[in-house]
């Protein structure tokens, strides 16, 4: 039987390891993303490589090492550099001597397609079905729960109250298996969630839309969990980059990208690869809903989020809203990163102050 693998980012372990078990494949689940992981990654990658790209090579190594024999992992194209990954990254782990199959899902989905159906031994379709709608809600439900979390951070009455609910949904929901079950949990840890509830840490509402590359958005060790720290700051965070509104923006579910591109458009009329034109398109909107600052992150040397950054200061301008641009690497650390956001909001904090005193 095939051991199937995959890169390591955030939460998205829980719906693909259900999904590639219904589809009655092993699955050797990638240790969370650690020092170790991030070592392995920089060894043995190009140094001038993306990030994401180190990181999940380490993951790669990992689970090769568990045992894994074949990889799954989405492709791209456009002027970034994802549409190499796939094959930079399959081209060092032969190198390294690991025979491993490669299974890159491109956007056309034709040659994944056959890919795929030779991995589960044909297409059984209503297995497909139940295994596409498993994953799918859990997908849903880790989301929902999770703008619930950003929210719930800067109003808890007892510190870590939130994180600790939180990481007992993801454990249950790893371990649930039906729709019902899922629809129930979500319910359940919504009402936990929403019930820690006291009053703003800093005796306001400070909203910070967050923006940017996604594997920095969804991945907490390689943004220095950065949403935690907003939350632990009395900071409530939202963000629109999610596997959710990836997935449904990726099949044509939604027309949320119309949107987007449209609140981009007096700034940014083209696509310039990743989610570049997101982080315009959002930090415009989060403007206009009247956020009090966004923040903005992005690998270190991110094409398409280097293009954004240069574009917000505009948007900052233009909209009035405060914007700071943070980028990582494998050299980030915590102390930095505190100090930044410590800086912006007490910064946003006092102009909230005098526009309301005015
Ligand atoms: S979006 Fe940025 S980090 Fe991701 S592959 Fe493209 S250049 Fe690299």
């Amino acid at each position: 039987m095939k051991r199937v693998t995959f890169p390591h980012m955030g939460n998205l372990w829980i719906p693909a390891r259900a999904f590639f078990q219904e589809m009655g494949l092993e699955v050797v689940v990638p240790p969370k993303n650690s020092k170790k992981t991030l070592d392995l990654g920089i060894k043995y990658s190009p140094e001038f490589a993306c990030l994401p790209l180190k990181i999940n090579l380490g993951n790669f190594i990992e689970a090769l090492e568990r045992g894994a024999d074949t990889i799954v992992m989405g492709g791209g194209c456009g002027p970034c550099r994802f549409g190499y990954y796939g094959e930079v990254q399959q081209a060092i782990l032969k190198e390294l001597g690991y025979d491993v199959r490669m299974i890159v899902l491109e956007p056309d989905l034709i040659q994944g397609y056959r890919e795929l159906r030779d991995l589960f031994g044909g297409f059984p379709l209503k297995r497909l079905f139940n295994a596409g709608k498993l994953a799918w809600n859990k997908i849903l439900a880790m989301d929902k729960i999770h703008r619930l979390v950003l929210k719930r951070r800067a109003t808890e009455r007892m510190a870590g109250q939130v994180d600790k609910l939180y990481n007992a949904f993801l454990a249950k929901l790893d371990q649930t298996m039906s729709v019902d079950g899922i629809n129930r949990l979500k319910r359940e840890y919504r009402e936990l969630i929403d019930d820690t509830r006291g009053k703003f840490k800093r005796g306001m509402e400070i909203k910070i839309g967050l923006v940017g590359e996604i594997y920095l958005i969804i991945e907490p060790f390689v943004n220095l969990e950065i949403e935690k720290k907003l939350g632990q700051l009395g900071a409530t965070v939202e963000k629109e980059v999610y596997i959710s509104n990836w997935l449904s923006h990726f099949l044509h579910l939604d027309n949320e990208m119309e949107t987007i591109t449209k609140a981009a458009e007096p700034y940014l009329r083209s696509f310039v690869g990743g989610h570049g034109i997101d982080s315009v398109g959002n930090a415009v909107r989060y403007a206009r809903r009247g956020f009090d600052g966004v923040i903005h992150i992005g690998p270190f040397t991110c094409m398409p989020e280097i293009v954004a950054q240069t574009i917000l200061p505009e948007v900052s301008q233009r909209e009035g809203i405060p914007f700071i641009s943070l980028f990582f690497d494998e050299h980030s650390g915590d102390a930095g990163l505190i100090t930044r956001l410590e800086a912006f909001i007490d910064l946003i904090g006092r102009r909230k102050k005098i526009v309301n005193y005015k």
